[in-house]
C-alpha cells in the first residue's frame, strides 16, 4: 500500500555520525532524518574531521572505539580549532573509563551507551542541540557586544553631524547586514500628538520628520516619498520610543527620555538578541549625536554656517602645523561685503541677515571641503586655503569675488546685489626654514594682518577687487 509521503520541517540542525559500524550509521542516519536533521556520515576520524572543517556541524555523535584514530583521538584534534561543535560520544563496550570521568576531561556535552537504545539518545541529542543553540545566541551576542565597543570611539569622534548618521547607518549594516537604512530626525518644532497616529501621514505634523542620510533604496528620497507603512512605523517609534519591526526595522533614537530621531533597516527579521544590541548601539548613537549637536552649536555660526572664528583659529593652528611639517604653502583669504552697512540701510537688517546666509552657501559651494572658512567678525570672513600658493590663491579669490558680483538674492519685491573686496596673504616655500621657527600662533597672526592690510589695500583701491600680499622674509622682524 502506497504511504502518505509526510514533510518533515527542517530542524536547521546539521549533524555528523560517525562510526566504523556502517549498518549503526545508516540506522542513526535514518532515525535522525526523520526529526528533520541534515546528516553528515564518516567512517572513521580523519574523514570526520574534514567534514567538520568543510561543513557547519552542530553536533557530533562520535563513536569511542574505531581503528585508527579513536574518539578521544578526534575531540583532541577538533578542539585544537573548533570549540562551537557539540560532541555526544558512544560506545557499545564498557570503556576503560567511567563515563563521568570522560565528561569532566575531554571537551564533550554528553555520553551515550549505544546499548540504551533510540529513545534516550533523541533525548540527548535534544539536549545538546539545545546547548548549541543557546551558545551560539551568547556568541552572537557577544560579538555584537565587541563590535559596538570597537565602533563606539568612532561615534563619539568629533565630526560633522551628517557624517556622524552616515556613520550610525554604516555601522548598524555590519551589526546586522542590510541594503536600505535611513536616519530620520525630528525638527525641535515638533510637537508630538498621541491622537495624531493612524491617518497621520497625511497630516503635516510630518513634514517636520527630515531624512537626514539614507542608504540603499532611501537613497535620495524625501520623508514624503516613503511608503505609508514605512512612515507609520517610524512615527509609532518616535511616539513610543520602542523597537518597532514589521517588513523594516524602525529603531529609536533615545537620548534620555527624549526621542531625538529613528533608524529605519531594511530587514525582514530581527532575533531578539540582535534587537537588544541594537537597542544598546541606538543609544549610544543618540549620545553621539546630541555631543555633536552640542559641539556644533559651539563651533559652527548660526547665521552662516561657516566655523565661528575661535574654532578657525583652532583648526588653522593645526593646519599651519601640519603645513610647517610637510613644508608646503599656505594661504588666507579675508573678505568683506562692500557697502554692507548702506545695504542694511536700504533692505533692513533682516535683508542683511539673509545676505550673509547666501554667502556662507556660496563660499561653501565653491571652496574645497579641505579650505576652511570662518565668520571672523560681523560681515568678515576669513578662509584658511591648506597647501594652496599664493598665485592659486589669487585665482581662487578672483572665482569667489566673481561669484559673490554674479549674485542676485531675491528679497521681498526686490534683488539684491552685492559685492566684496578680498585681501590674500600667502606663505611661500621660500625661506620656509624661517617660518617654521615661527610659533603657530605667530605665523597665524602674521597671516591675518597681512591678510587684512591687503583687504584694506583693496578698499582703498576702490572696493570689489583682490589684493595680494606674499609675506617677505624682511618682514619678519616687524611683527
Ligand atoms: P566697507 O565697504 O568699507 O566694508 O563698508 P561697510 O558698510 O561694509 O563697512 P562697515 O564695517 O562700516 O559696516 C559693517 C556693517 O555690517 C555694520 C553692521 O551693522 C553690519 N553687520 C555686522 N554684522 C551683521 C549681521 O550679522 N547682520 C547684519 N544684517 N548686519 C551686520
Ligand atoms: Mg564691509
Ligand atoms: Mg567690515
Amino acid at each position: 500500500m502506497a504511504r502518505l509521503k509526510t514533510t518533515i520541517p527542517p530542524s536547521g540542525h546539521n549533524i555528523l555520525i560517525v562510526d566504523d559500524d556502517t549498518t549503526l550509521v545508516a540506522t542513526l542516519e535514518q532515525l535522525l532524518t526523520q526529526e528533520g536533521h541534515q546528516i553528515y556520515t564518516a567512517n572513521n576520524g580523519p574523514e570526520a574531521l574534514q567534514l567538520c572543517a568543510q561543513c557547519e556541524i552542530h553536533l557530533i555523535l562520535l563513536d569511542y572505539f574505531m581503528p585508527g584514530m579513536t574518539g578521544e583521538d578526534v575531540i583532541r584534534e577538533l578542539r585544537l580549532s573548533n570549540n562551537q561543535t557539540q560532541v555526544m560520544l558512544q560506545t557499545g563496550y564498557s570503556s576503560d573509563k567511567p563515563p563521568r570521568q570522560m565528561l569532566r576531561e575531554l571537551d564533550i556535552q554528553a555520553y551515550h551507551d549505544k546499548s540504551e537504545g533510540p529513545e534516550k539518545l533523541l533525548v540527548l541529542i535534544d539536549g545538546a542541540l539545545k546547548t548549541y543553540r543557546h551558545e551560539r545566541a551568547l556568541r552572537i551576542s557577544r560579538d555584537g557586544l565587541q563590535y559596538i565597543l570597537e565602533a563606539t570611539p568612532q561615534l563619539h569622534r568629533l565630526q560633522p553631524l551628517e557624517d556622524l548618521m552616515q556613520g550610525v547607518l554604516l555601522q548598524i549594516q555590519g551589526l546586522l547586514g542590510f541594503s536600505g537604512a535611513f536616519v530620520a530626525t525630528i525638527s525641535s518644532s515638533t510637537k508630538l500628538e498621541p491622537d495624531a497616529l493612524g491617518g497621520l501621514v497625511a497630516t503635516t505634523q510630518n513634514d517636520n520628520i527630515e531624512i537626514r542620510v539614507a542608504t540603499g533604496r532611501f537613497s535620495n528620497k524625501t520623508w514624503h516619498d516613503i511608503e505609508t507603512l514605512e512612515r507609520d512605523l517610524v512615527w509609532q517609534s518616535l511616539q513610543s520610543g520602542k523597537v518597532k519591526i514589521d517588513s523594516v526595522l524602525a529603531l529609536p533614537l533615545t537620548f534620555g527620555s527624549q526621542v531625538i530621531g529613528v533608524v529605519l533597516v531594511d530587514c525582514q527579521l530581527a532575533p531578539s538578541a540582535d534587537v537588544a544590541l541594537l537597542e544598546i548601539f541606538a543609544s549610544q548613537a543618540a549620545v553621539a549625536i546630541e555631543n555633536t549637536k552640542l559641539y556644533e552649536l559651539a563651533t559652527i555660526d548660526d547665521l552662516t554656517r561657516l566655523a565661528v572664528r575661535r574654532h578657525w583659529s583652532y583648526l588653522t593652528e593645526n593646519i599651519l602645523h601640519l603645513s610647517c611639517r610637510h613644508a608646503q604653502p599656505v594661504s588666507f583669504l579675508m573678505l568683506d561685503i562692500d557697502h554692507f552697512k548702506r545695504l542694511n540701510d536700504n533692505y533692513g537688517h533682516m535683508a542683511g541677515d539673509a545676505v550673509l546666509k547666501a554667502l556662507g552657501q556660496l563660499l561653501t559651494m565653491q571652496l574645497r571641503k579641505s579650505d576652511l572658512i570662518g565668520r571672523y567678525g560681523g560681515e568678515e570672513i576669513i578662509i584658511t586655503l591648506p597647501h594652496t600658493d599664493h598665485q592659486a590663491a589669487l585665482i581662487t579669490a578672483e572665482k569667489i569675488r566673481t561669484a559673490i558680483e554674479s549674485l542676485s538674492l531675491g528679497w521681498q519685491a526686490s534683488q539684491i546685489r552685492f559685492s566684496s573686496s578680498i585681501g590674500v596673504c600667502s606663505l611661500e616655500l621660500t625661506d620656509w626654514e624661517h617660518w617654521s621657527k615661527l610659533t603657530v600662533t605667530h605665523l597665524r597672526d602674521l597671516l591675518i594682518a597681512r591678510a587684512d592690510q591687503a583687504l584694506y589695500a583693496a578698499k582703498q583701491a576702490g572696493r570689489n577687487r583682490v589684493v595680494g600680499k606674499v609675506i617677505e622674509l624682511a618682514q619678519l622682524e616687524l611683527v
